[in-house]
């Protein structure tokens, strides 16, 4: 390691909070899957920044468009109109069949003010009881770190010490739809869920159980709430992960790539009233519908059909499944993924992920762990075949070392 990069890793462990244990890679700079630290090394990024960079690092046309915006108009408040928020609408609404839409700039604002809309939903139009809205939300879910979020999180991580958390939420198992009939009362005004439990280690929940779901939601008159702010914009090789199971949300959350990692742009979109019942003064965001975000995520959304980077995620995310399958090597326990939402979880007794991680840098990929024994991978949705391949000798070059 250089001097600066010991500089940089030295000076933000002195001044920063230590809510993040980066991997020892300081980056420069980026385009498509690939990036750069200060060093000059190069890394095919297997990560995008947990799936926020799916049009690949510093789309040309995405930096274009952002460019010009930021000359003209970058934001006025939503006090007064500006003439990007309804082209921002239209293509949105027109890319995913919603019916309205509500942008903010986090996903974890997303979240909140989906849980918002479903609660006031709940009170003015289902005829629940004031103060008594339920919402369902799944053991292991990862919906963000607000106060609102972490308090009906499963992970102690997230949780301890941050309490007293809000009531109104009922935690029941992923992927089992007699759980969440059993938990439906009167009350229940909505189920909060991912398509494909994302930080949990890319969990993908068994054949049938959405149509159950989405069945069970009709059935009781509640919100379907789909958190694709990870899954969603072509990461699993369709536009929405939804669209594998051939259901539709109520309410859908995207986030992340919706500004192919340019800047934070989130948004809630939804098929019937539940965004109709929020008046003029009851919910807001500085910034949420700004026109430098509505022309950034105008482009991100463009750049993702015209390029063809959702039907490459599918088509590469095989290739890239086949080929970790394929890899034999007594560390794997199970490989599995969809699109190119892919992970390789790793028997206990193999070492942690995070070893392999690091293994992995020194081979020139950038992959993160989640929870001890998984190695989560997920590349820009513009990778190539070569470029797949190239990966997987690397993936199978360190999967076949014990790190234990
Ligand atoms: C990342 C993520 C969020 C939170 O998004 P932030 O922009 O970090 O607030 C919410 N839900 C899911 C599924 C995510 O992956």
């Amino acid at each position: 390691m250089s001097a600066s990069v010991i500089d940089f890793l030295a000076t933000e462990a002195r001044f920063g909070a230590h809510n993040y244990d980066p991997i020892g890679v300081v980056l420069s700079r980026g385009e498509a899957v690939w990036v750069w630290d200060t060093e000059g090394n190069r890394y095919l990024d297997c990560l995008s920044a947990y799936s926020a960079v799916n049009q690949g690092h510093c789309h040309p046309k995405i930096l274009a468009a952002m460019v010009e915006q930021a000359h003209r108009l970058t934001l006025t408040s939503r006090a007064f109109h500006n003439d990007q928020l309804a082209l921002f609408y239209q293509e949105i609404a027109a890319l995913t069949g919603s019916h309205k839409v509500l942008p903010m700039n986090s996903g974890a604002e997303a979240v909140e003010s989906a849980i918002k809309s479903v609660r006031k939903w709940g009170y003015e139009v289902k005829g629940v009881p004031d103060g008594h809205a339920a919402i369902i939300v799944c053991a292991d879910n990862f919906h963000g770190r607000t106060l609102g979020i972490v308090g009906f999180s499963t992970d102690p991580e997230s949780r301890t010490h941050f309490g007293p958390f809000a009531p109104g939420f009922k935690i029941i198992p992923f992927g089992d739809a007699a759980a969440l009939e059993q938990a439906i009362t009167p009350n229940t005004v909505a189920f909060l869920v991912e398509p494909i439990q994302g930080e949990a280690g890319v969990i993908i929940p068994p054949a049938g159980y959405f149509t159950e779901v989405r069945e069970l939601c009709t059935a009781n008159n509640l919100m379907l709430v789909l958190d694709e702010i990870q899954t969603g914009l072509g990461r699993t090789g369709k536009l929405l992960a939804e669209q594998h199971e051939g259901i539709e949300a109520d309410v859908t959350l995207l986030g992340k790539a919706l500004s192919g990692g340019f800047y934070p742009v989130s948004a809630v979109l939804s098929n019937n009233d539940v965004l109709g019942t929020l008046r003029p003064g009851q919910h807001g965001s500085t910034f949420g519908g700004n026109p430098l975000a509505c022309a950034v995520a105008r482009a991100a959304m463009r750049v993702l059909v015209e390029e063809g980077m959702i039907e490459n995620a599918a088509k590469q995310g095989a290739r890239f499944l086949e080929g970790l399958k394929d890899i034999r090597a007594n560390t794997i326990r199970e490989v599995r993924g969809r699109g190119l939402m892919l992970a390789v979880e790793l028997h206990p007794e193999a070492g942690r992920a995070r070893r392999y991680c690091e293994a992995l840098q020194g081979k020139g990929i950038l992959a993160k762990d989640t929870h001890e024994h998984t190695i989560r991978i997920a590349p820009p949705l513009v990778i190539t075949s070569d470029q797949v391949d190239w990966a997987l000798e690397r993936f199978a070059a360190i999967l076949t070392q014990d790190f234990s």
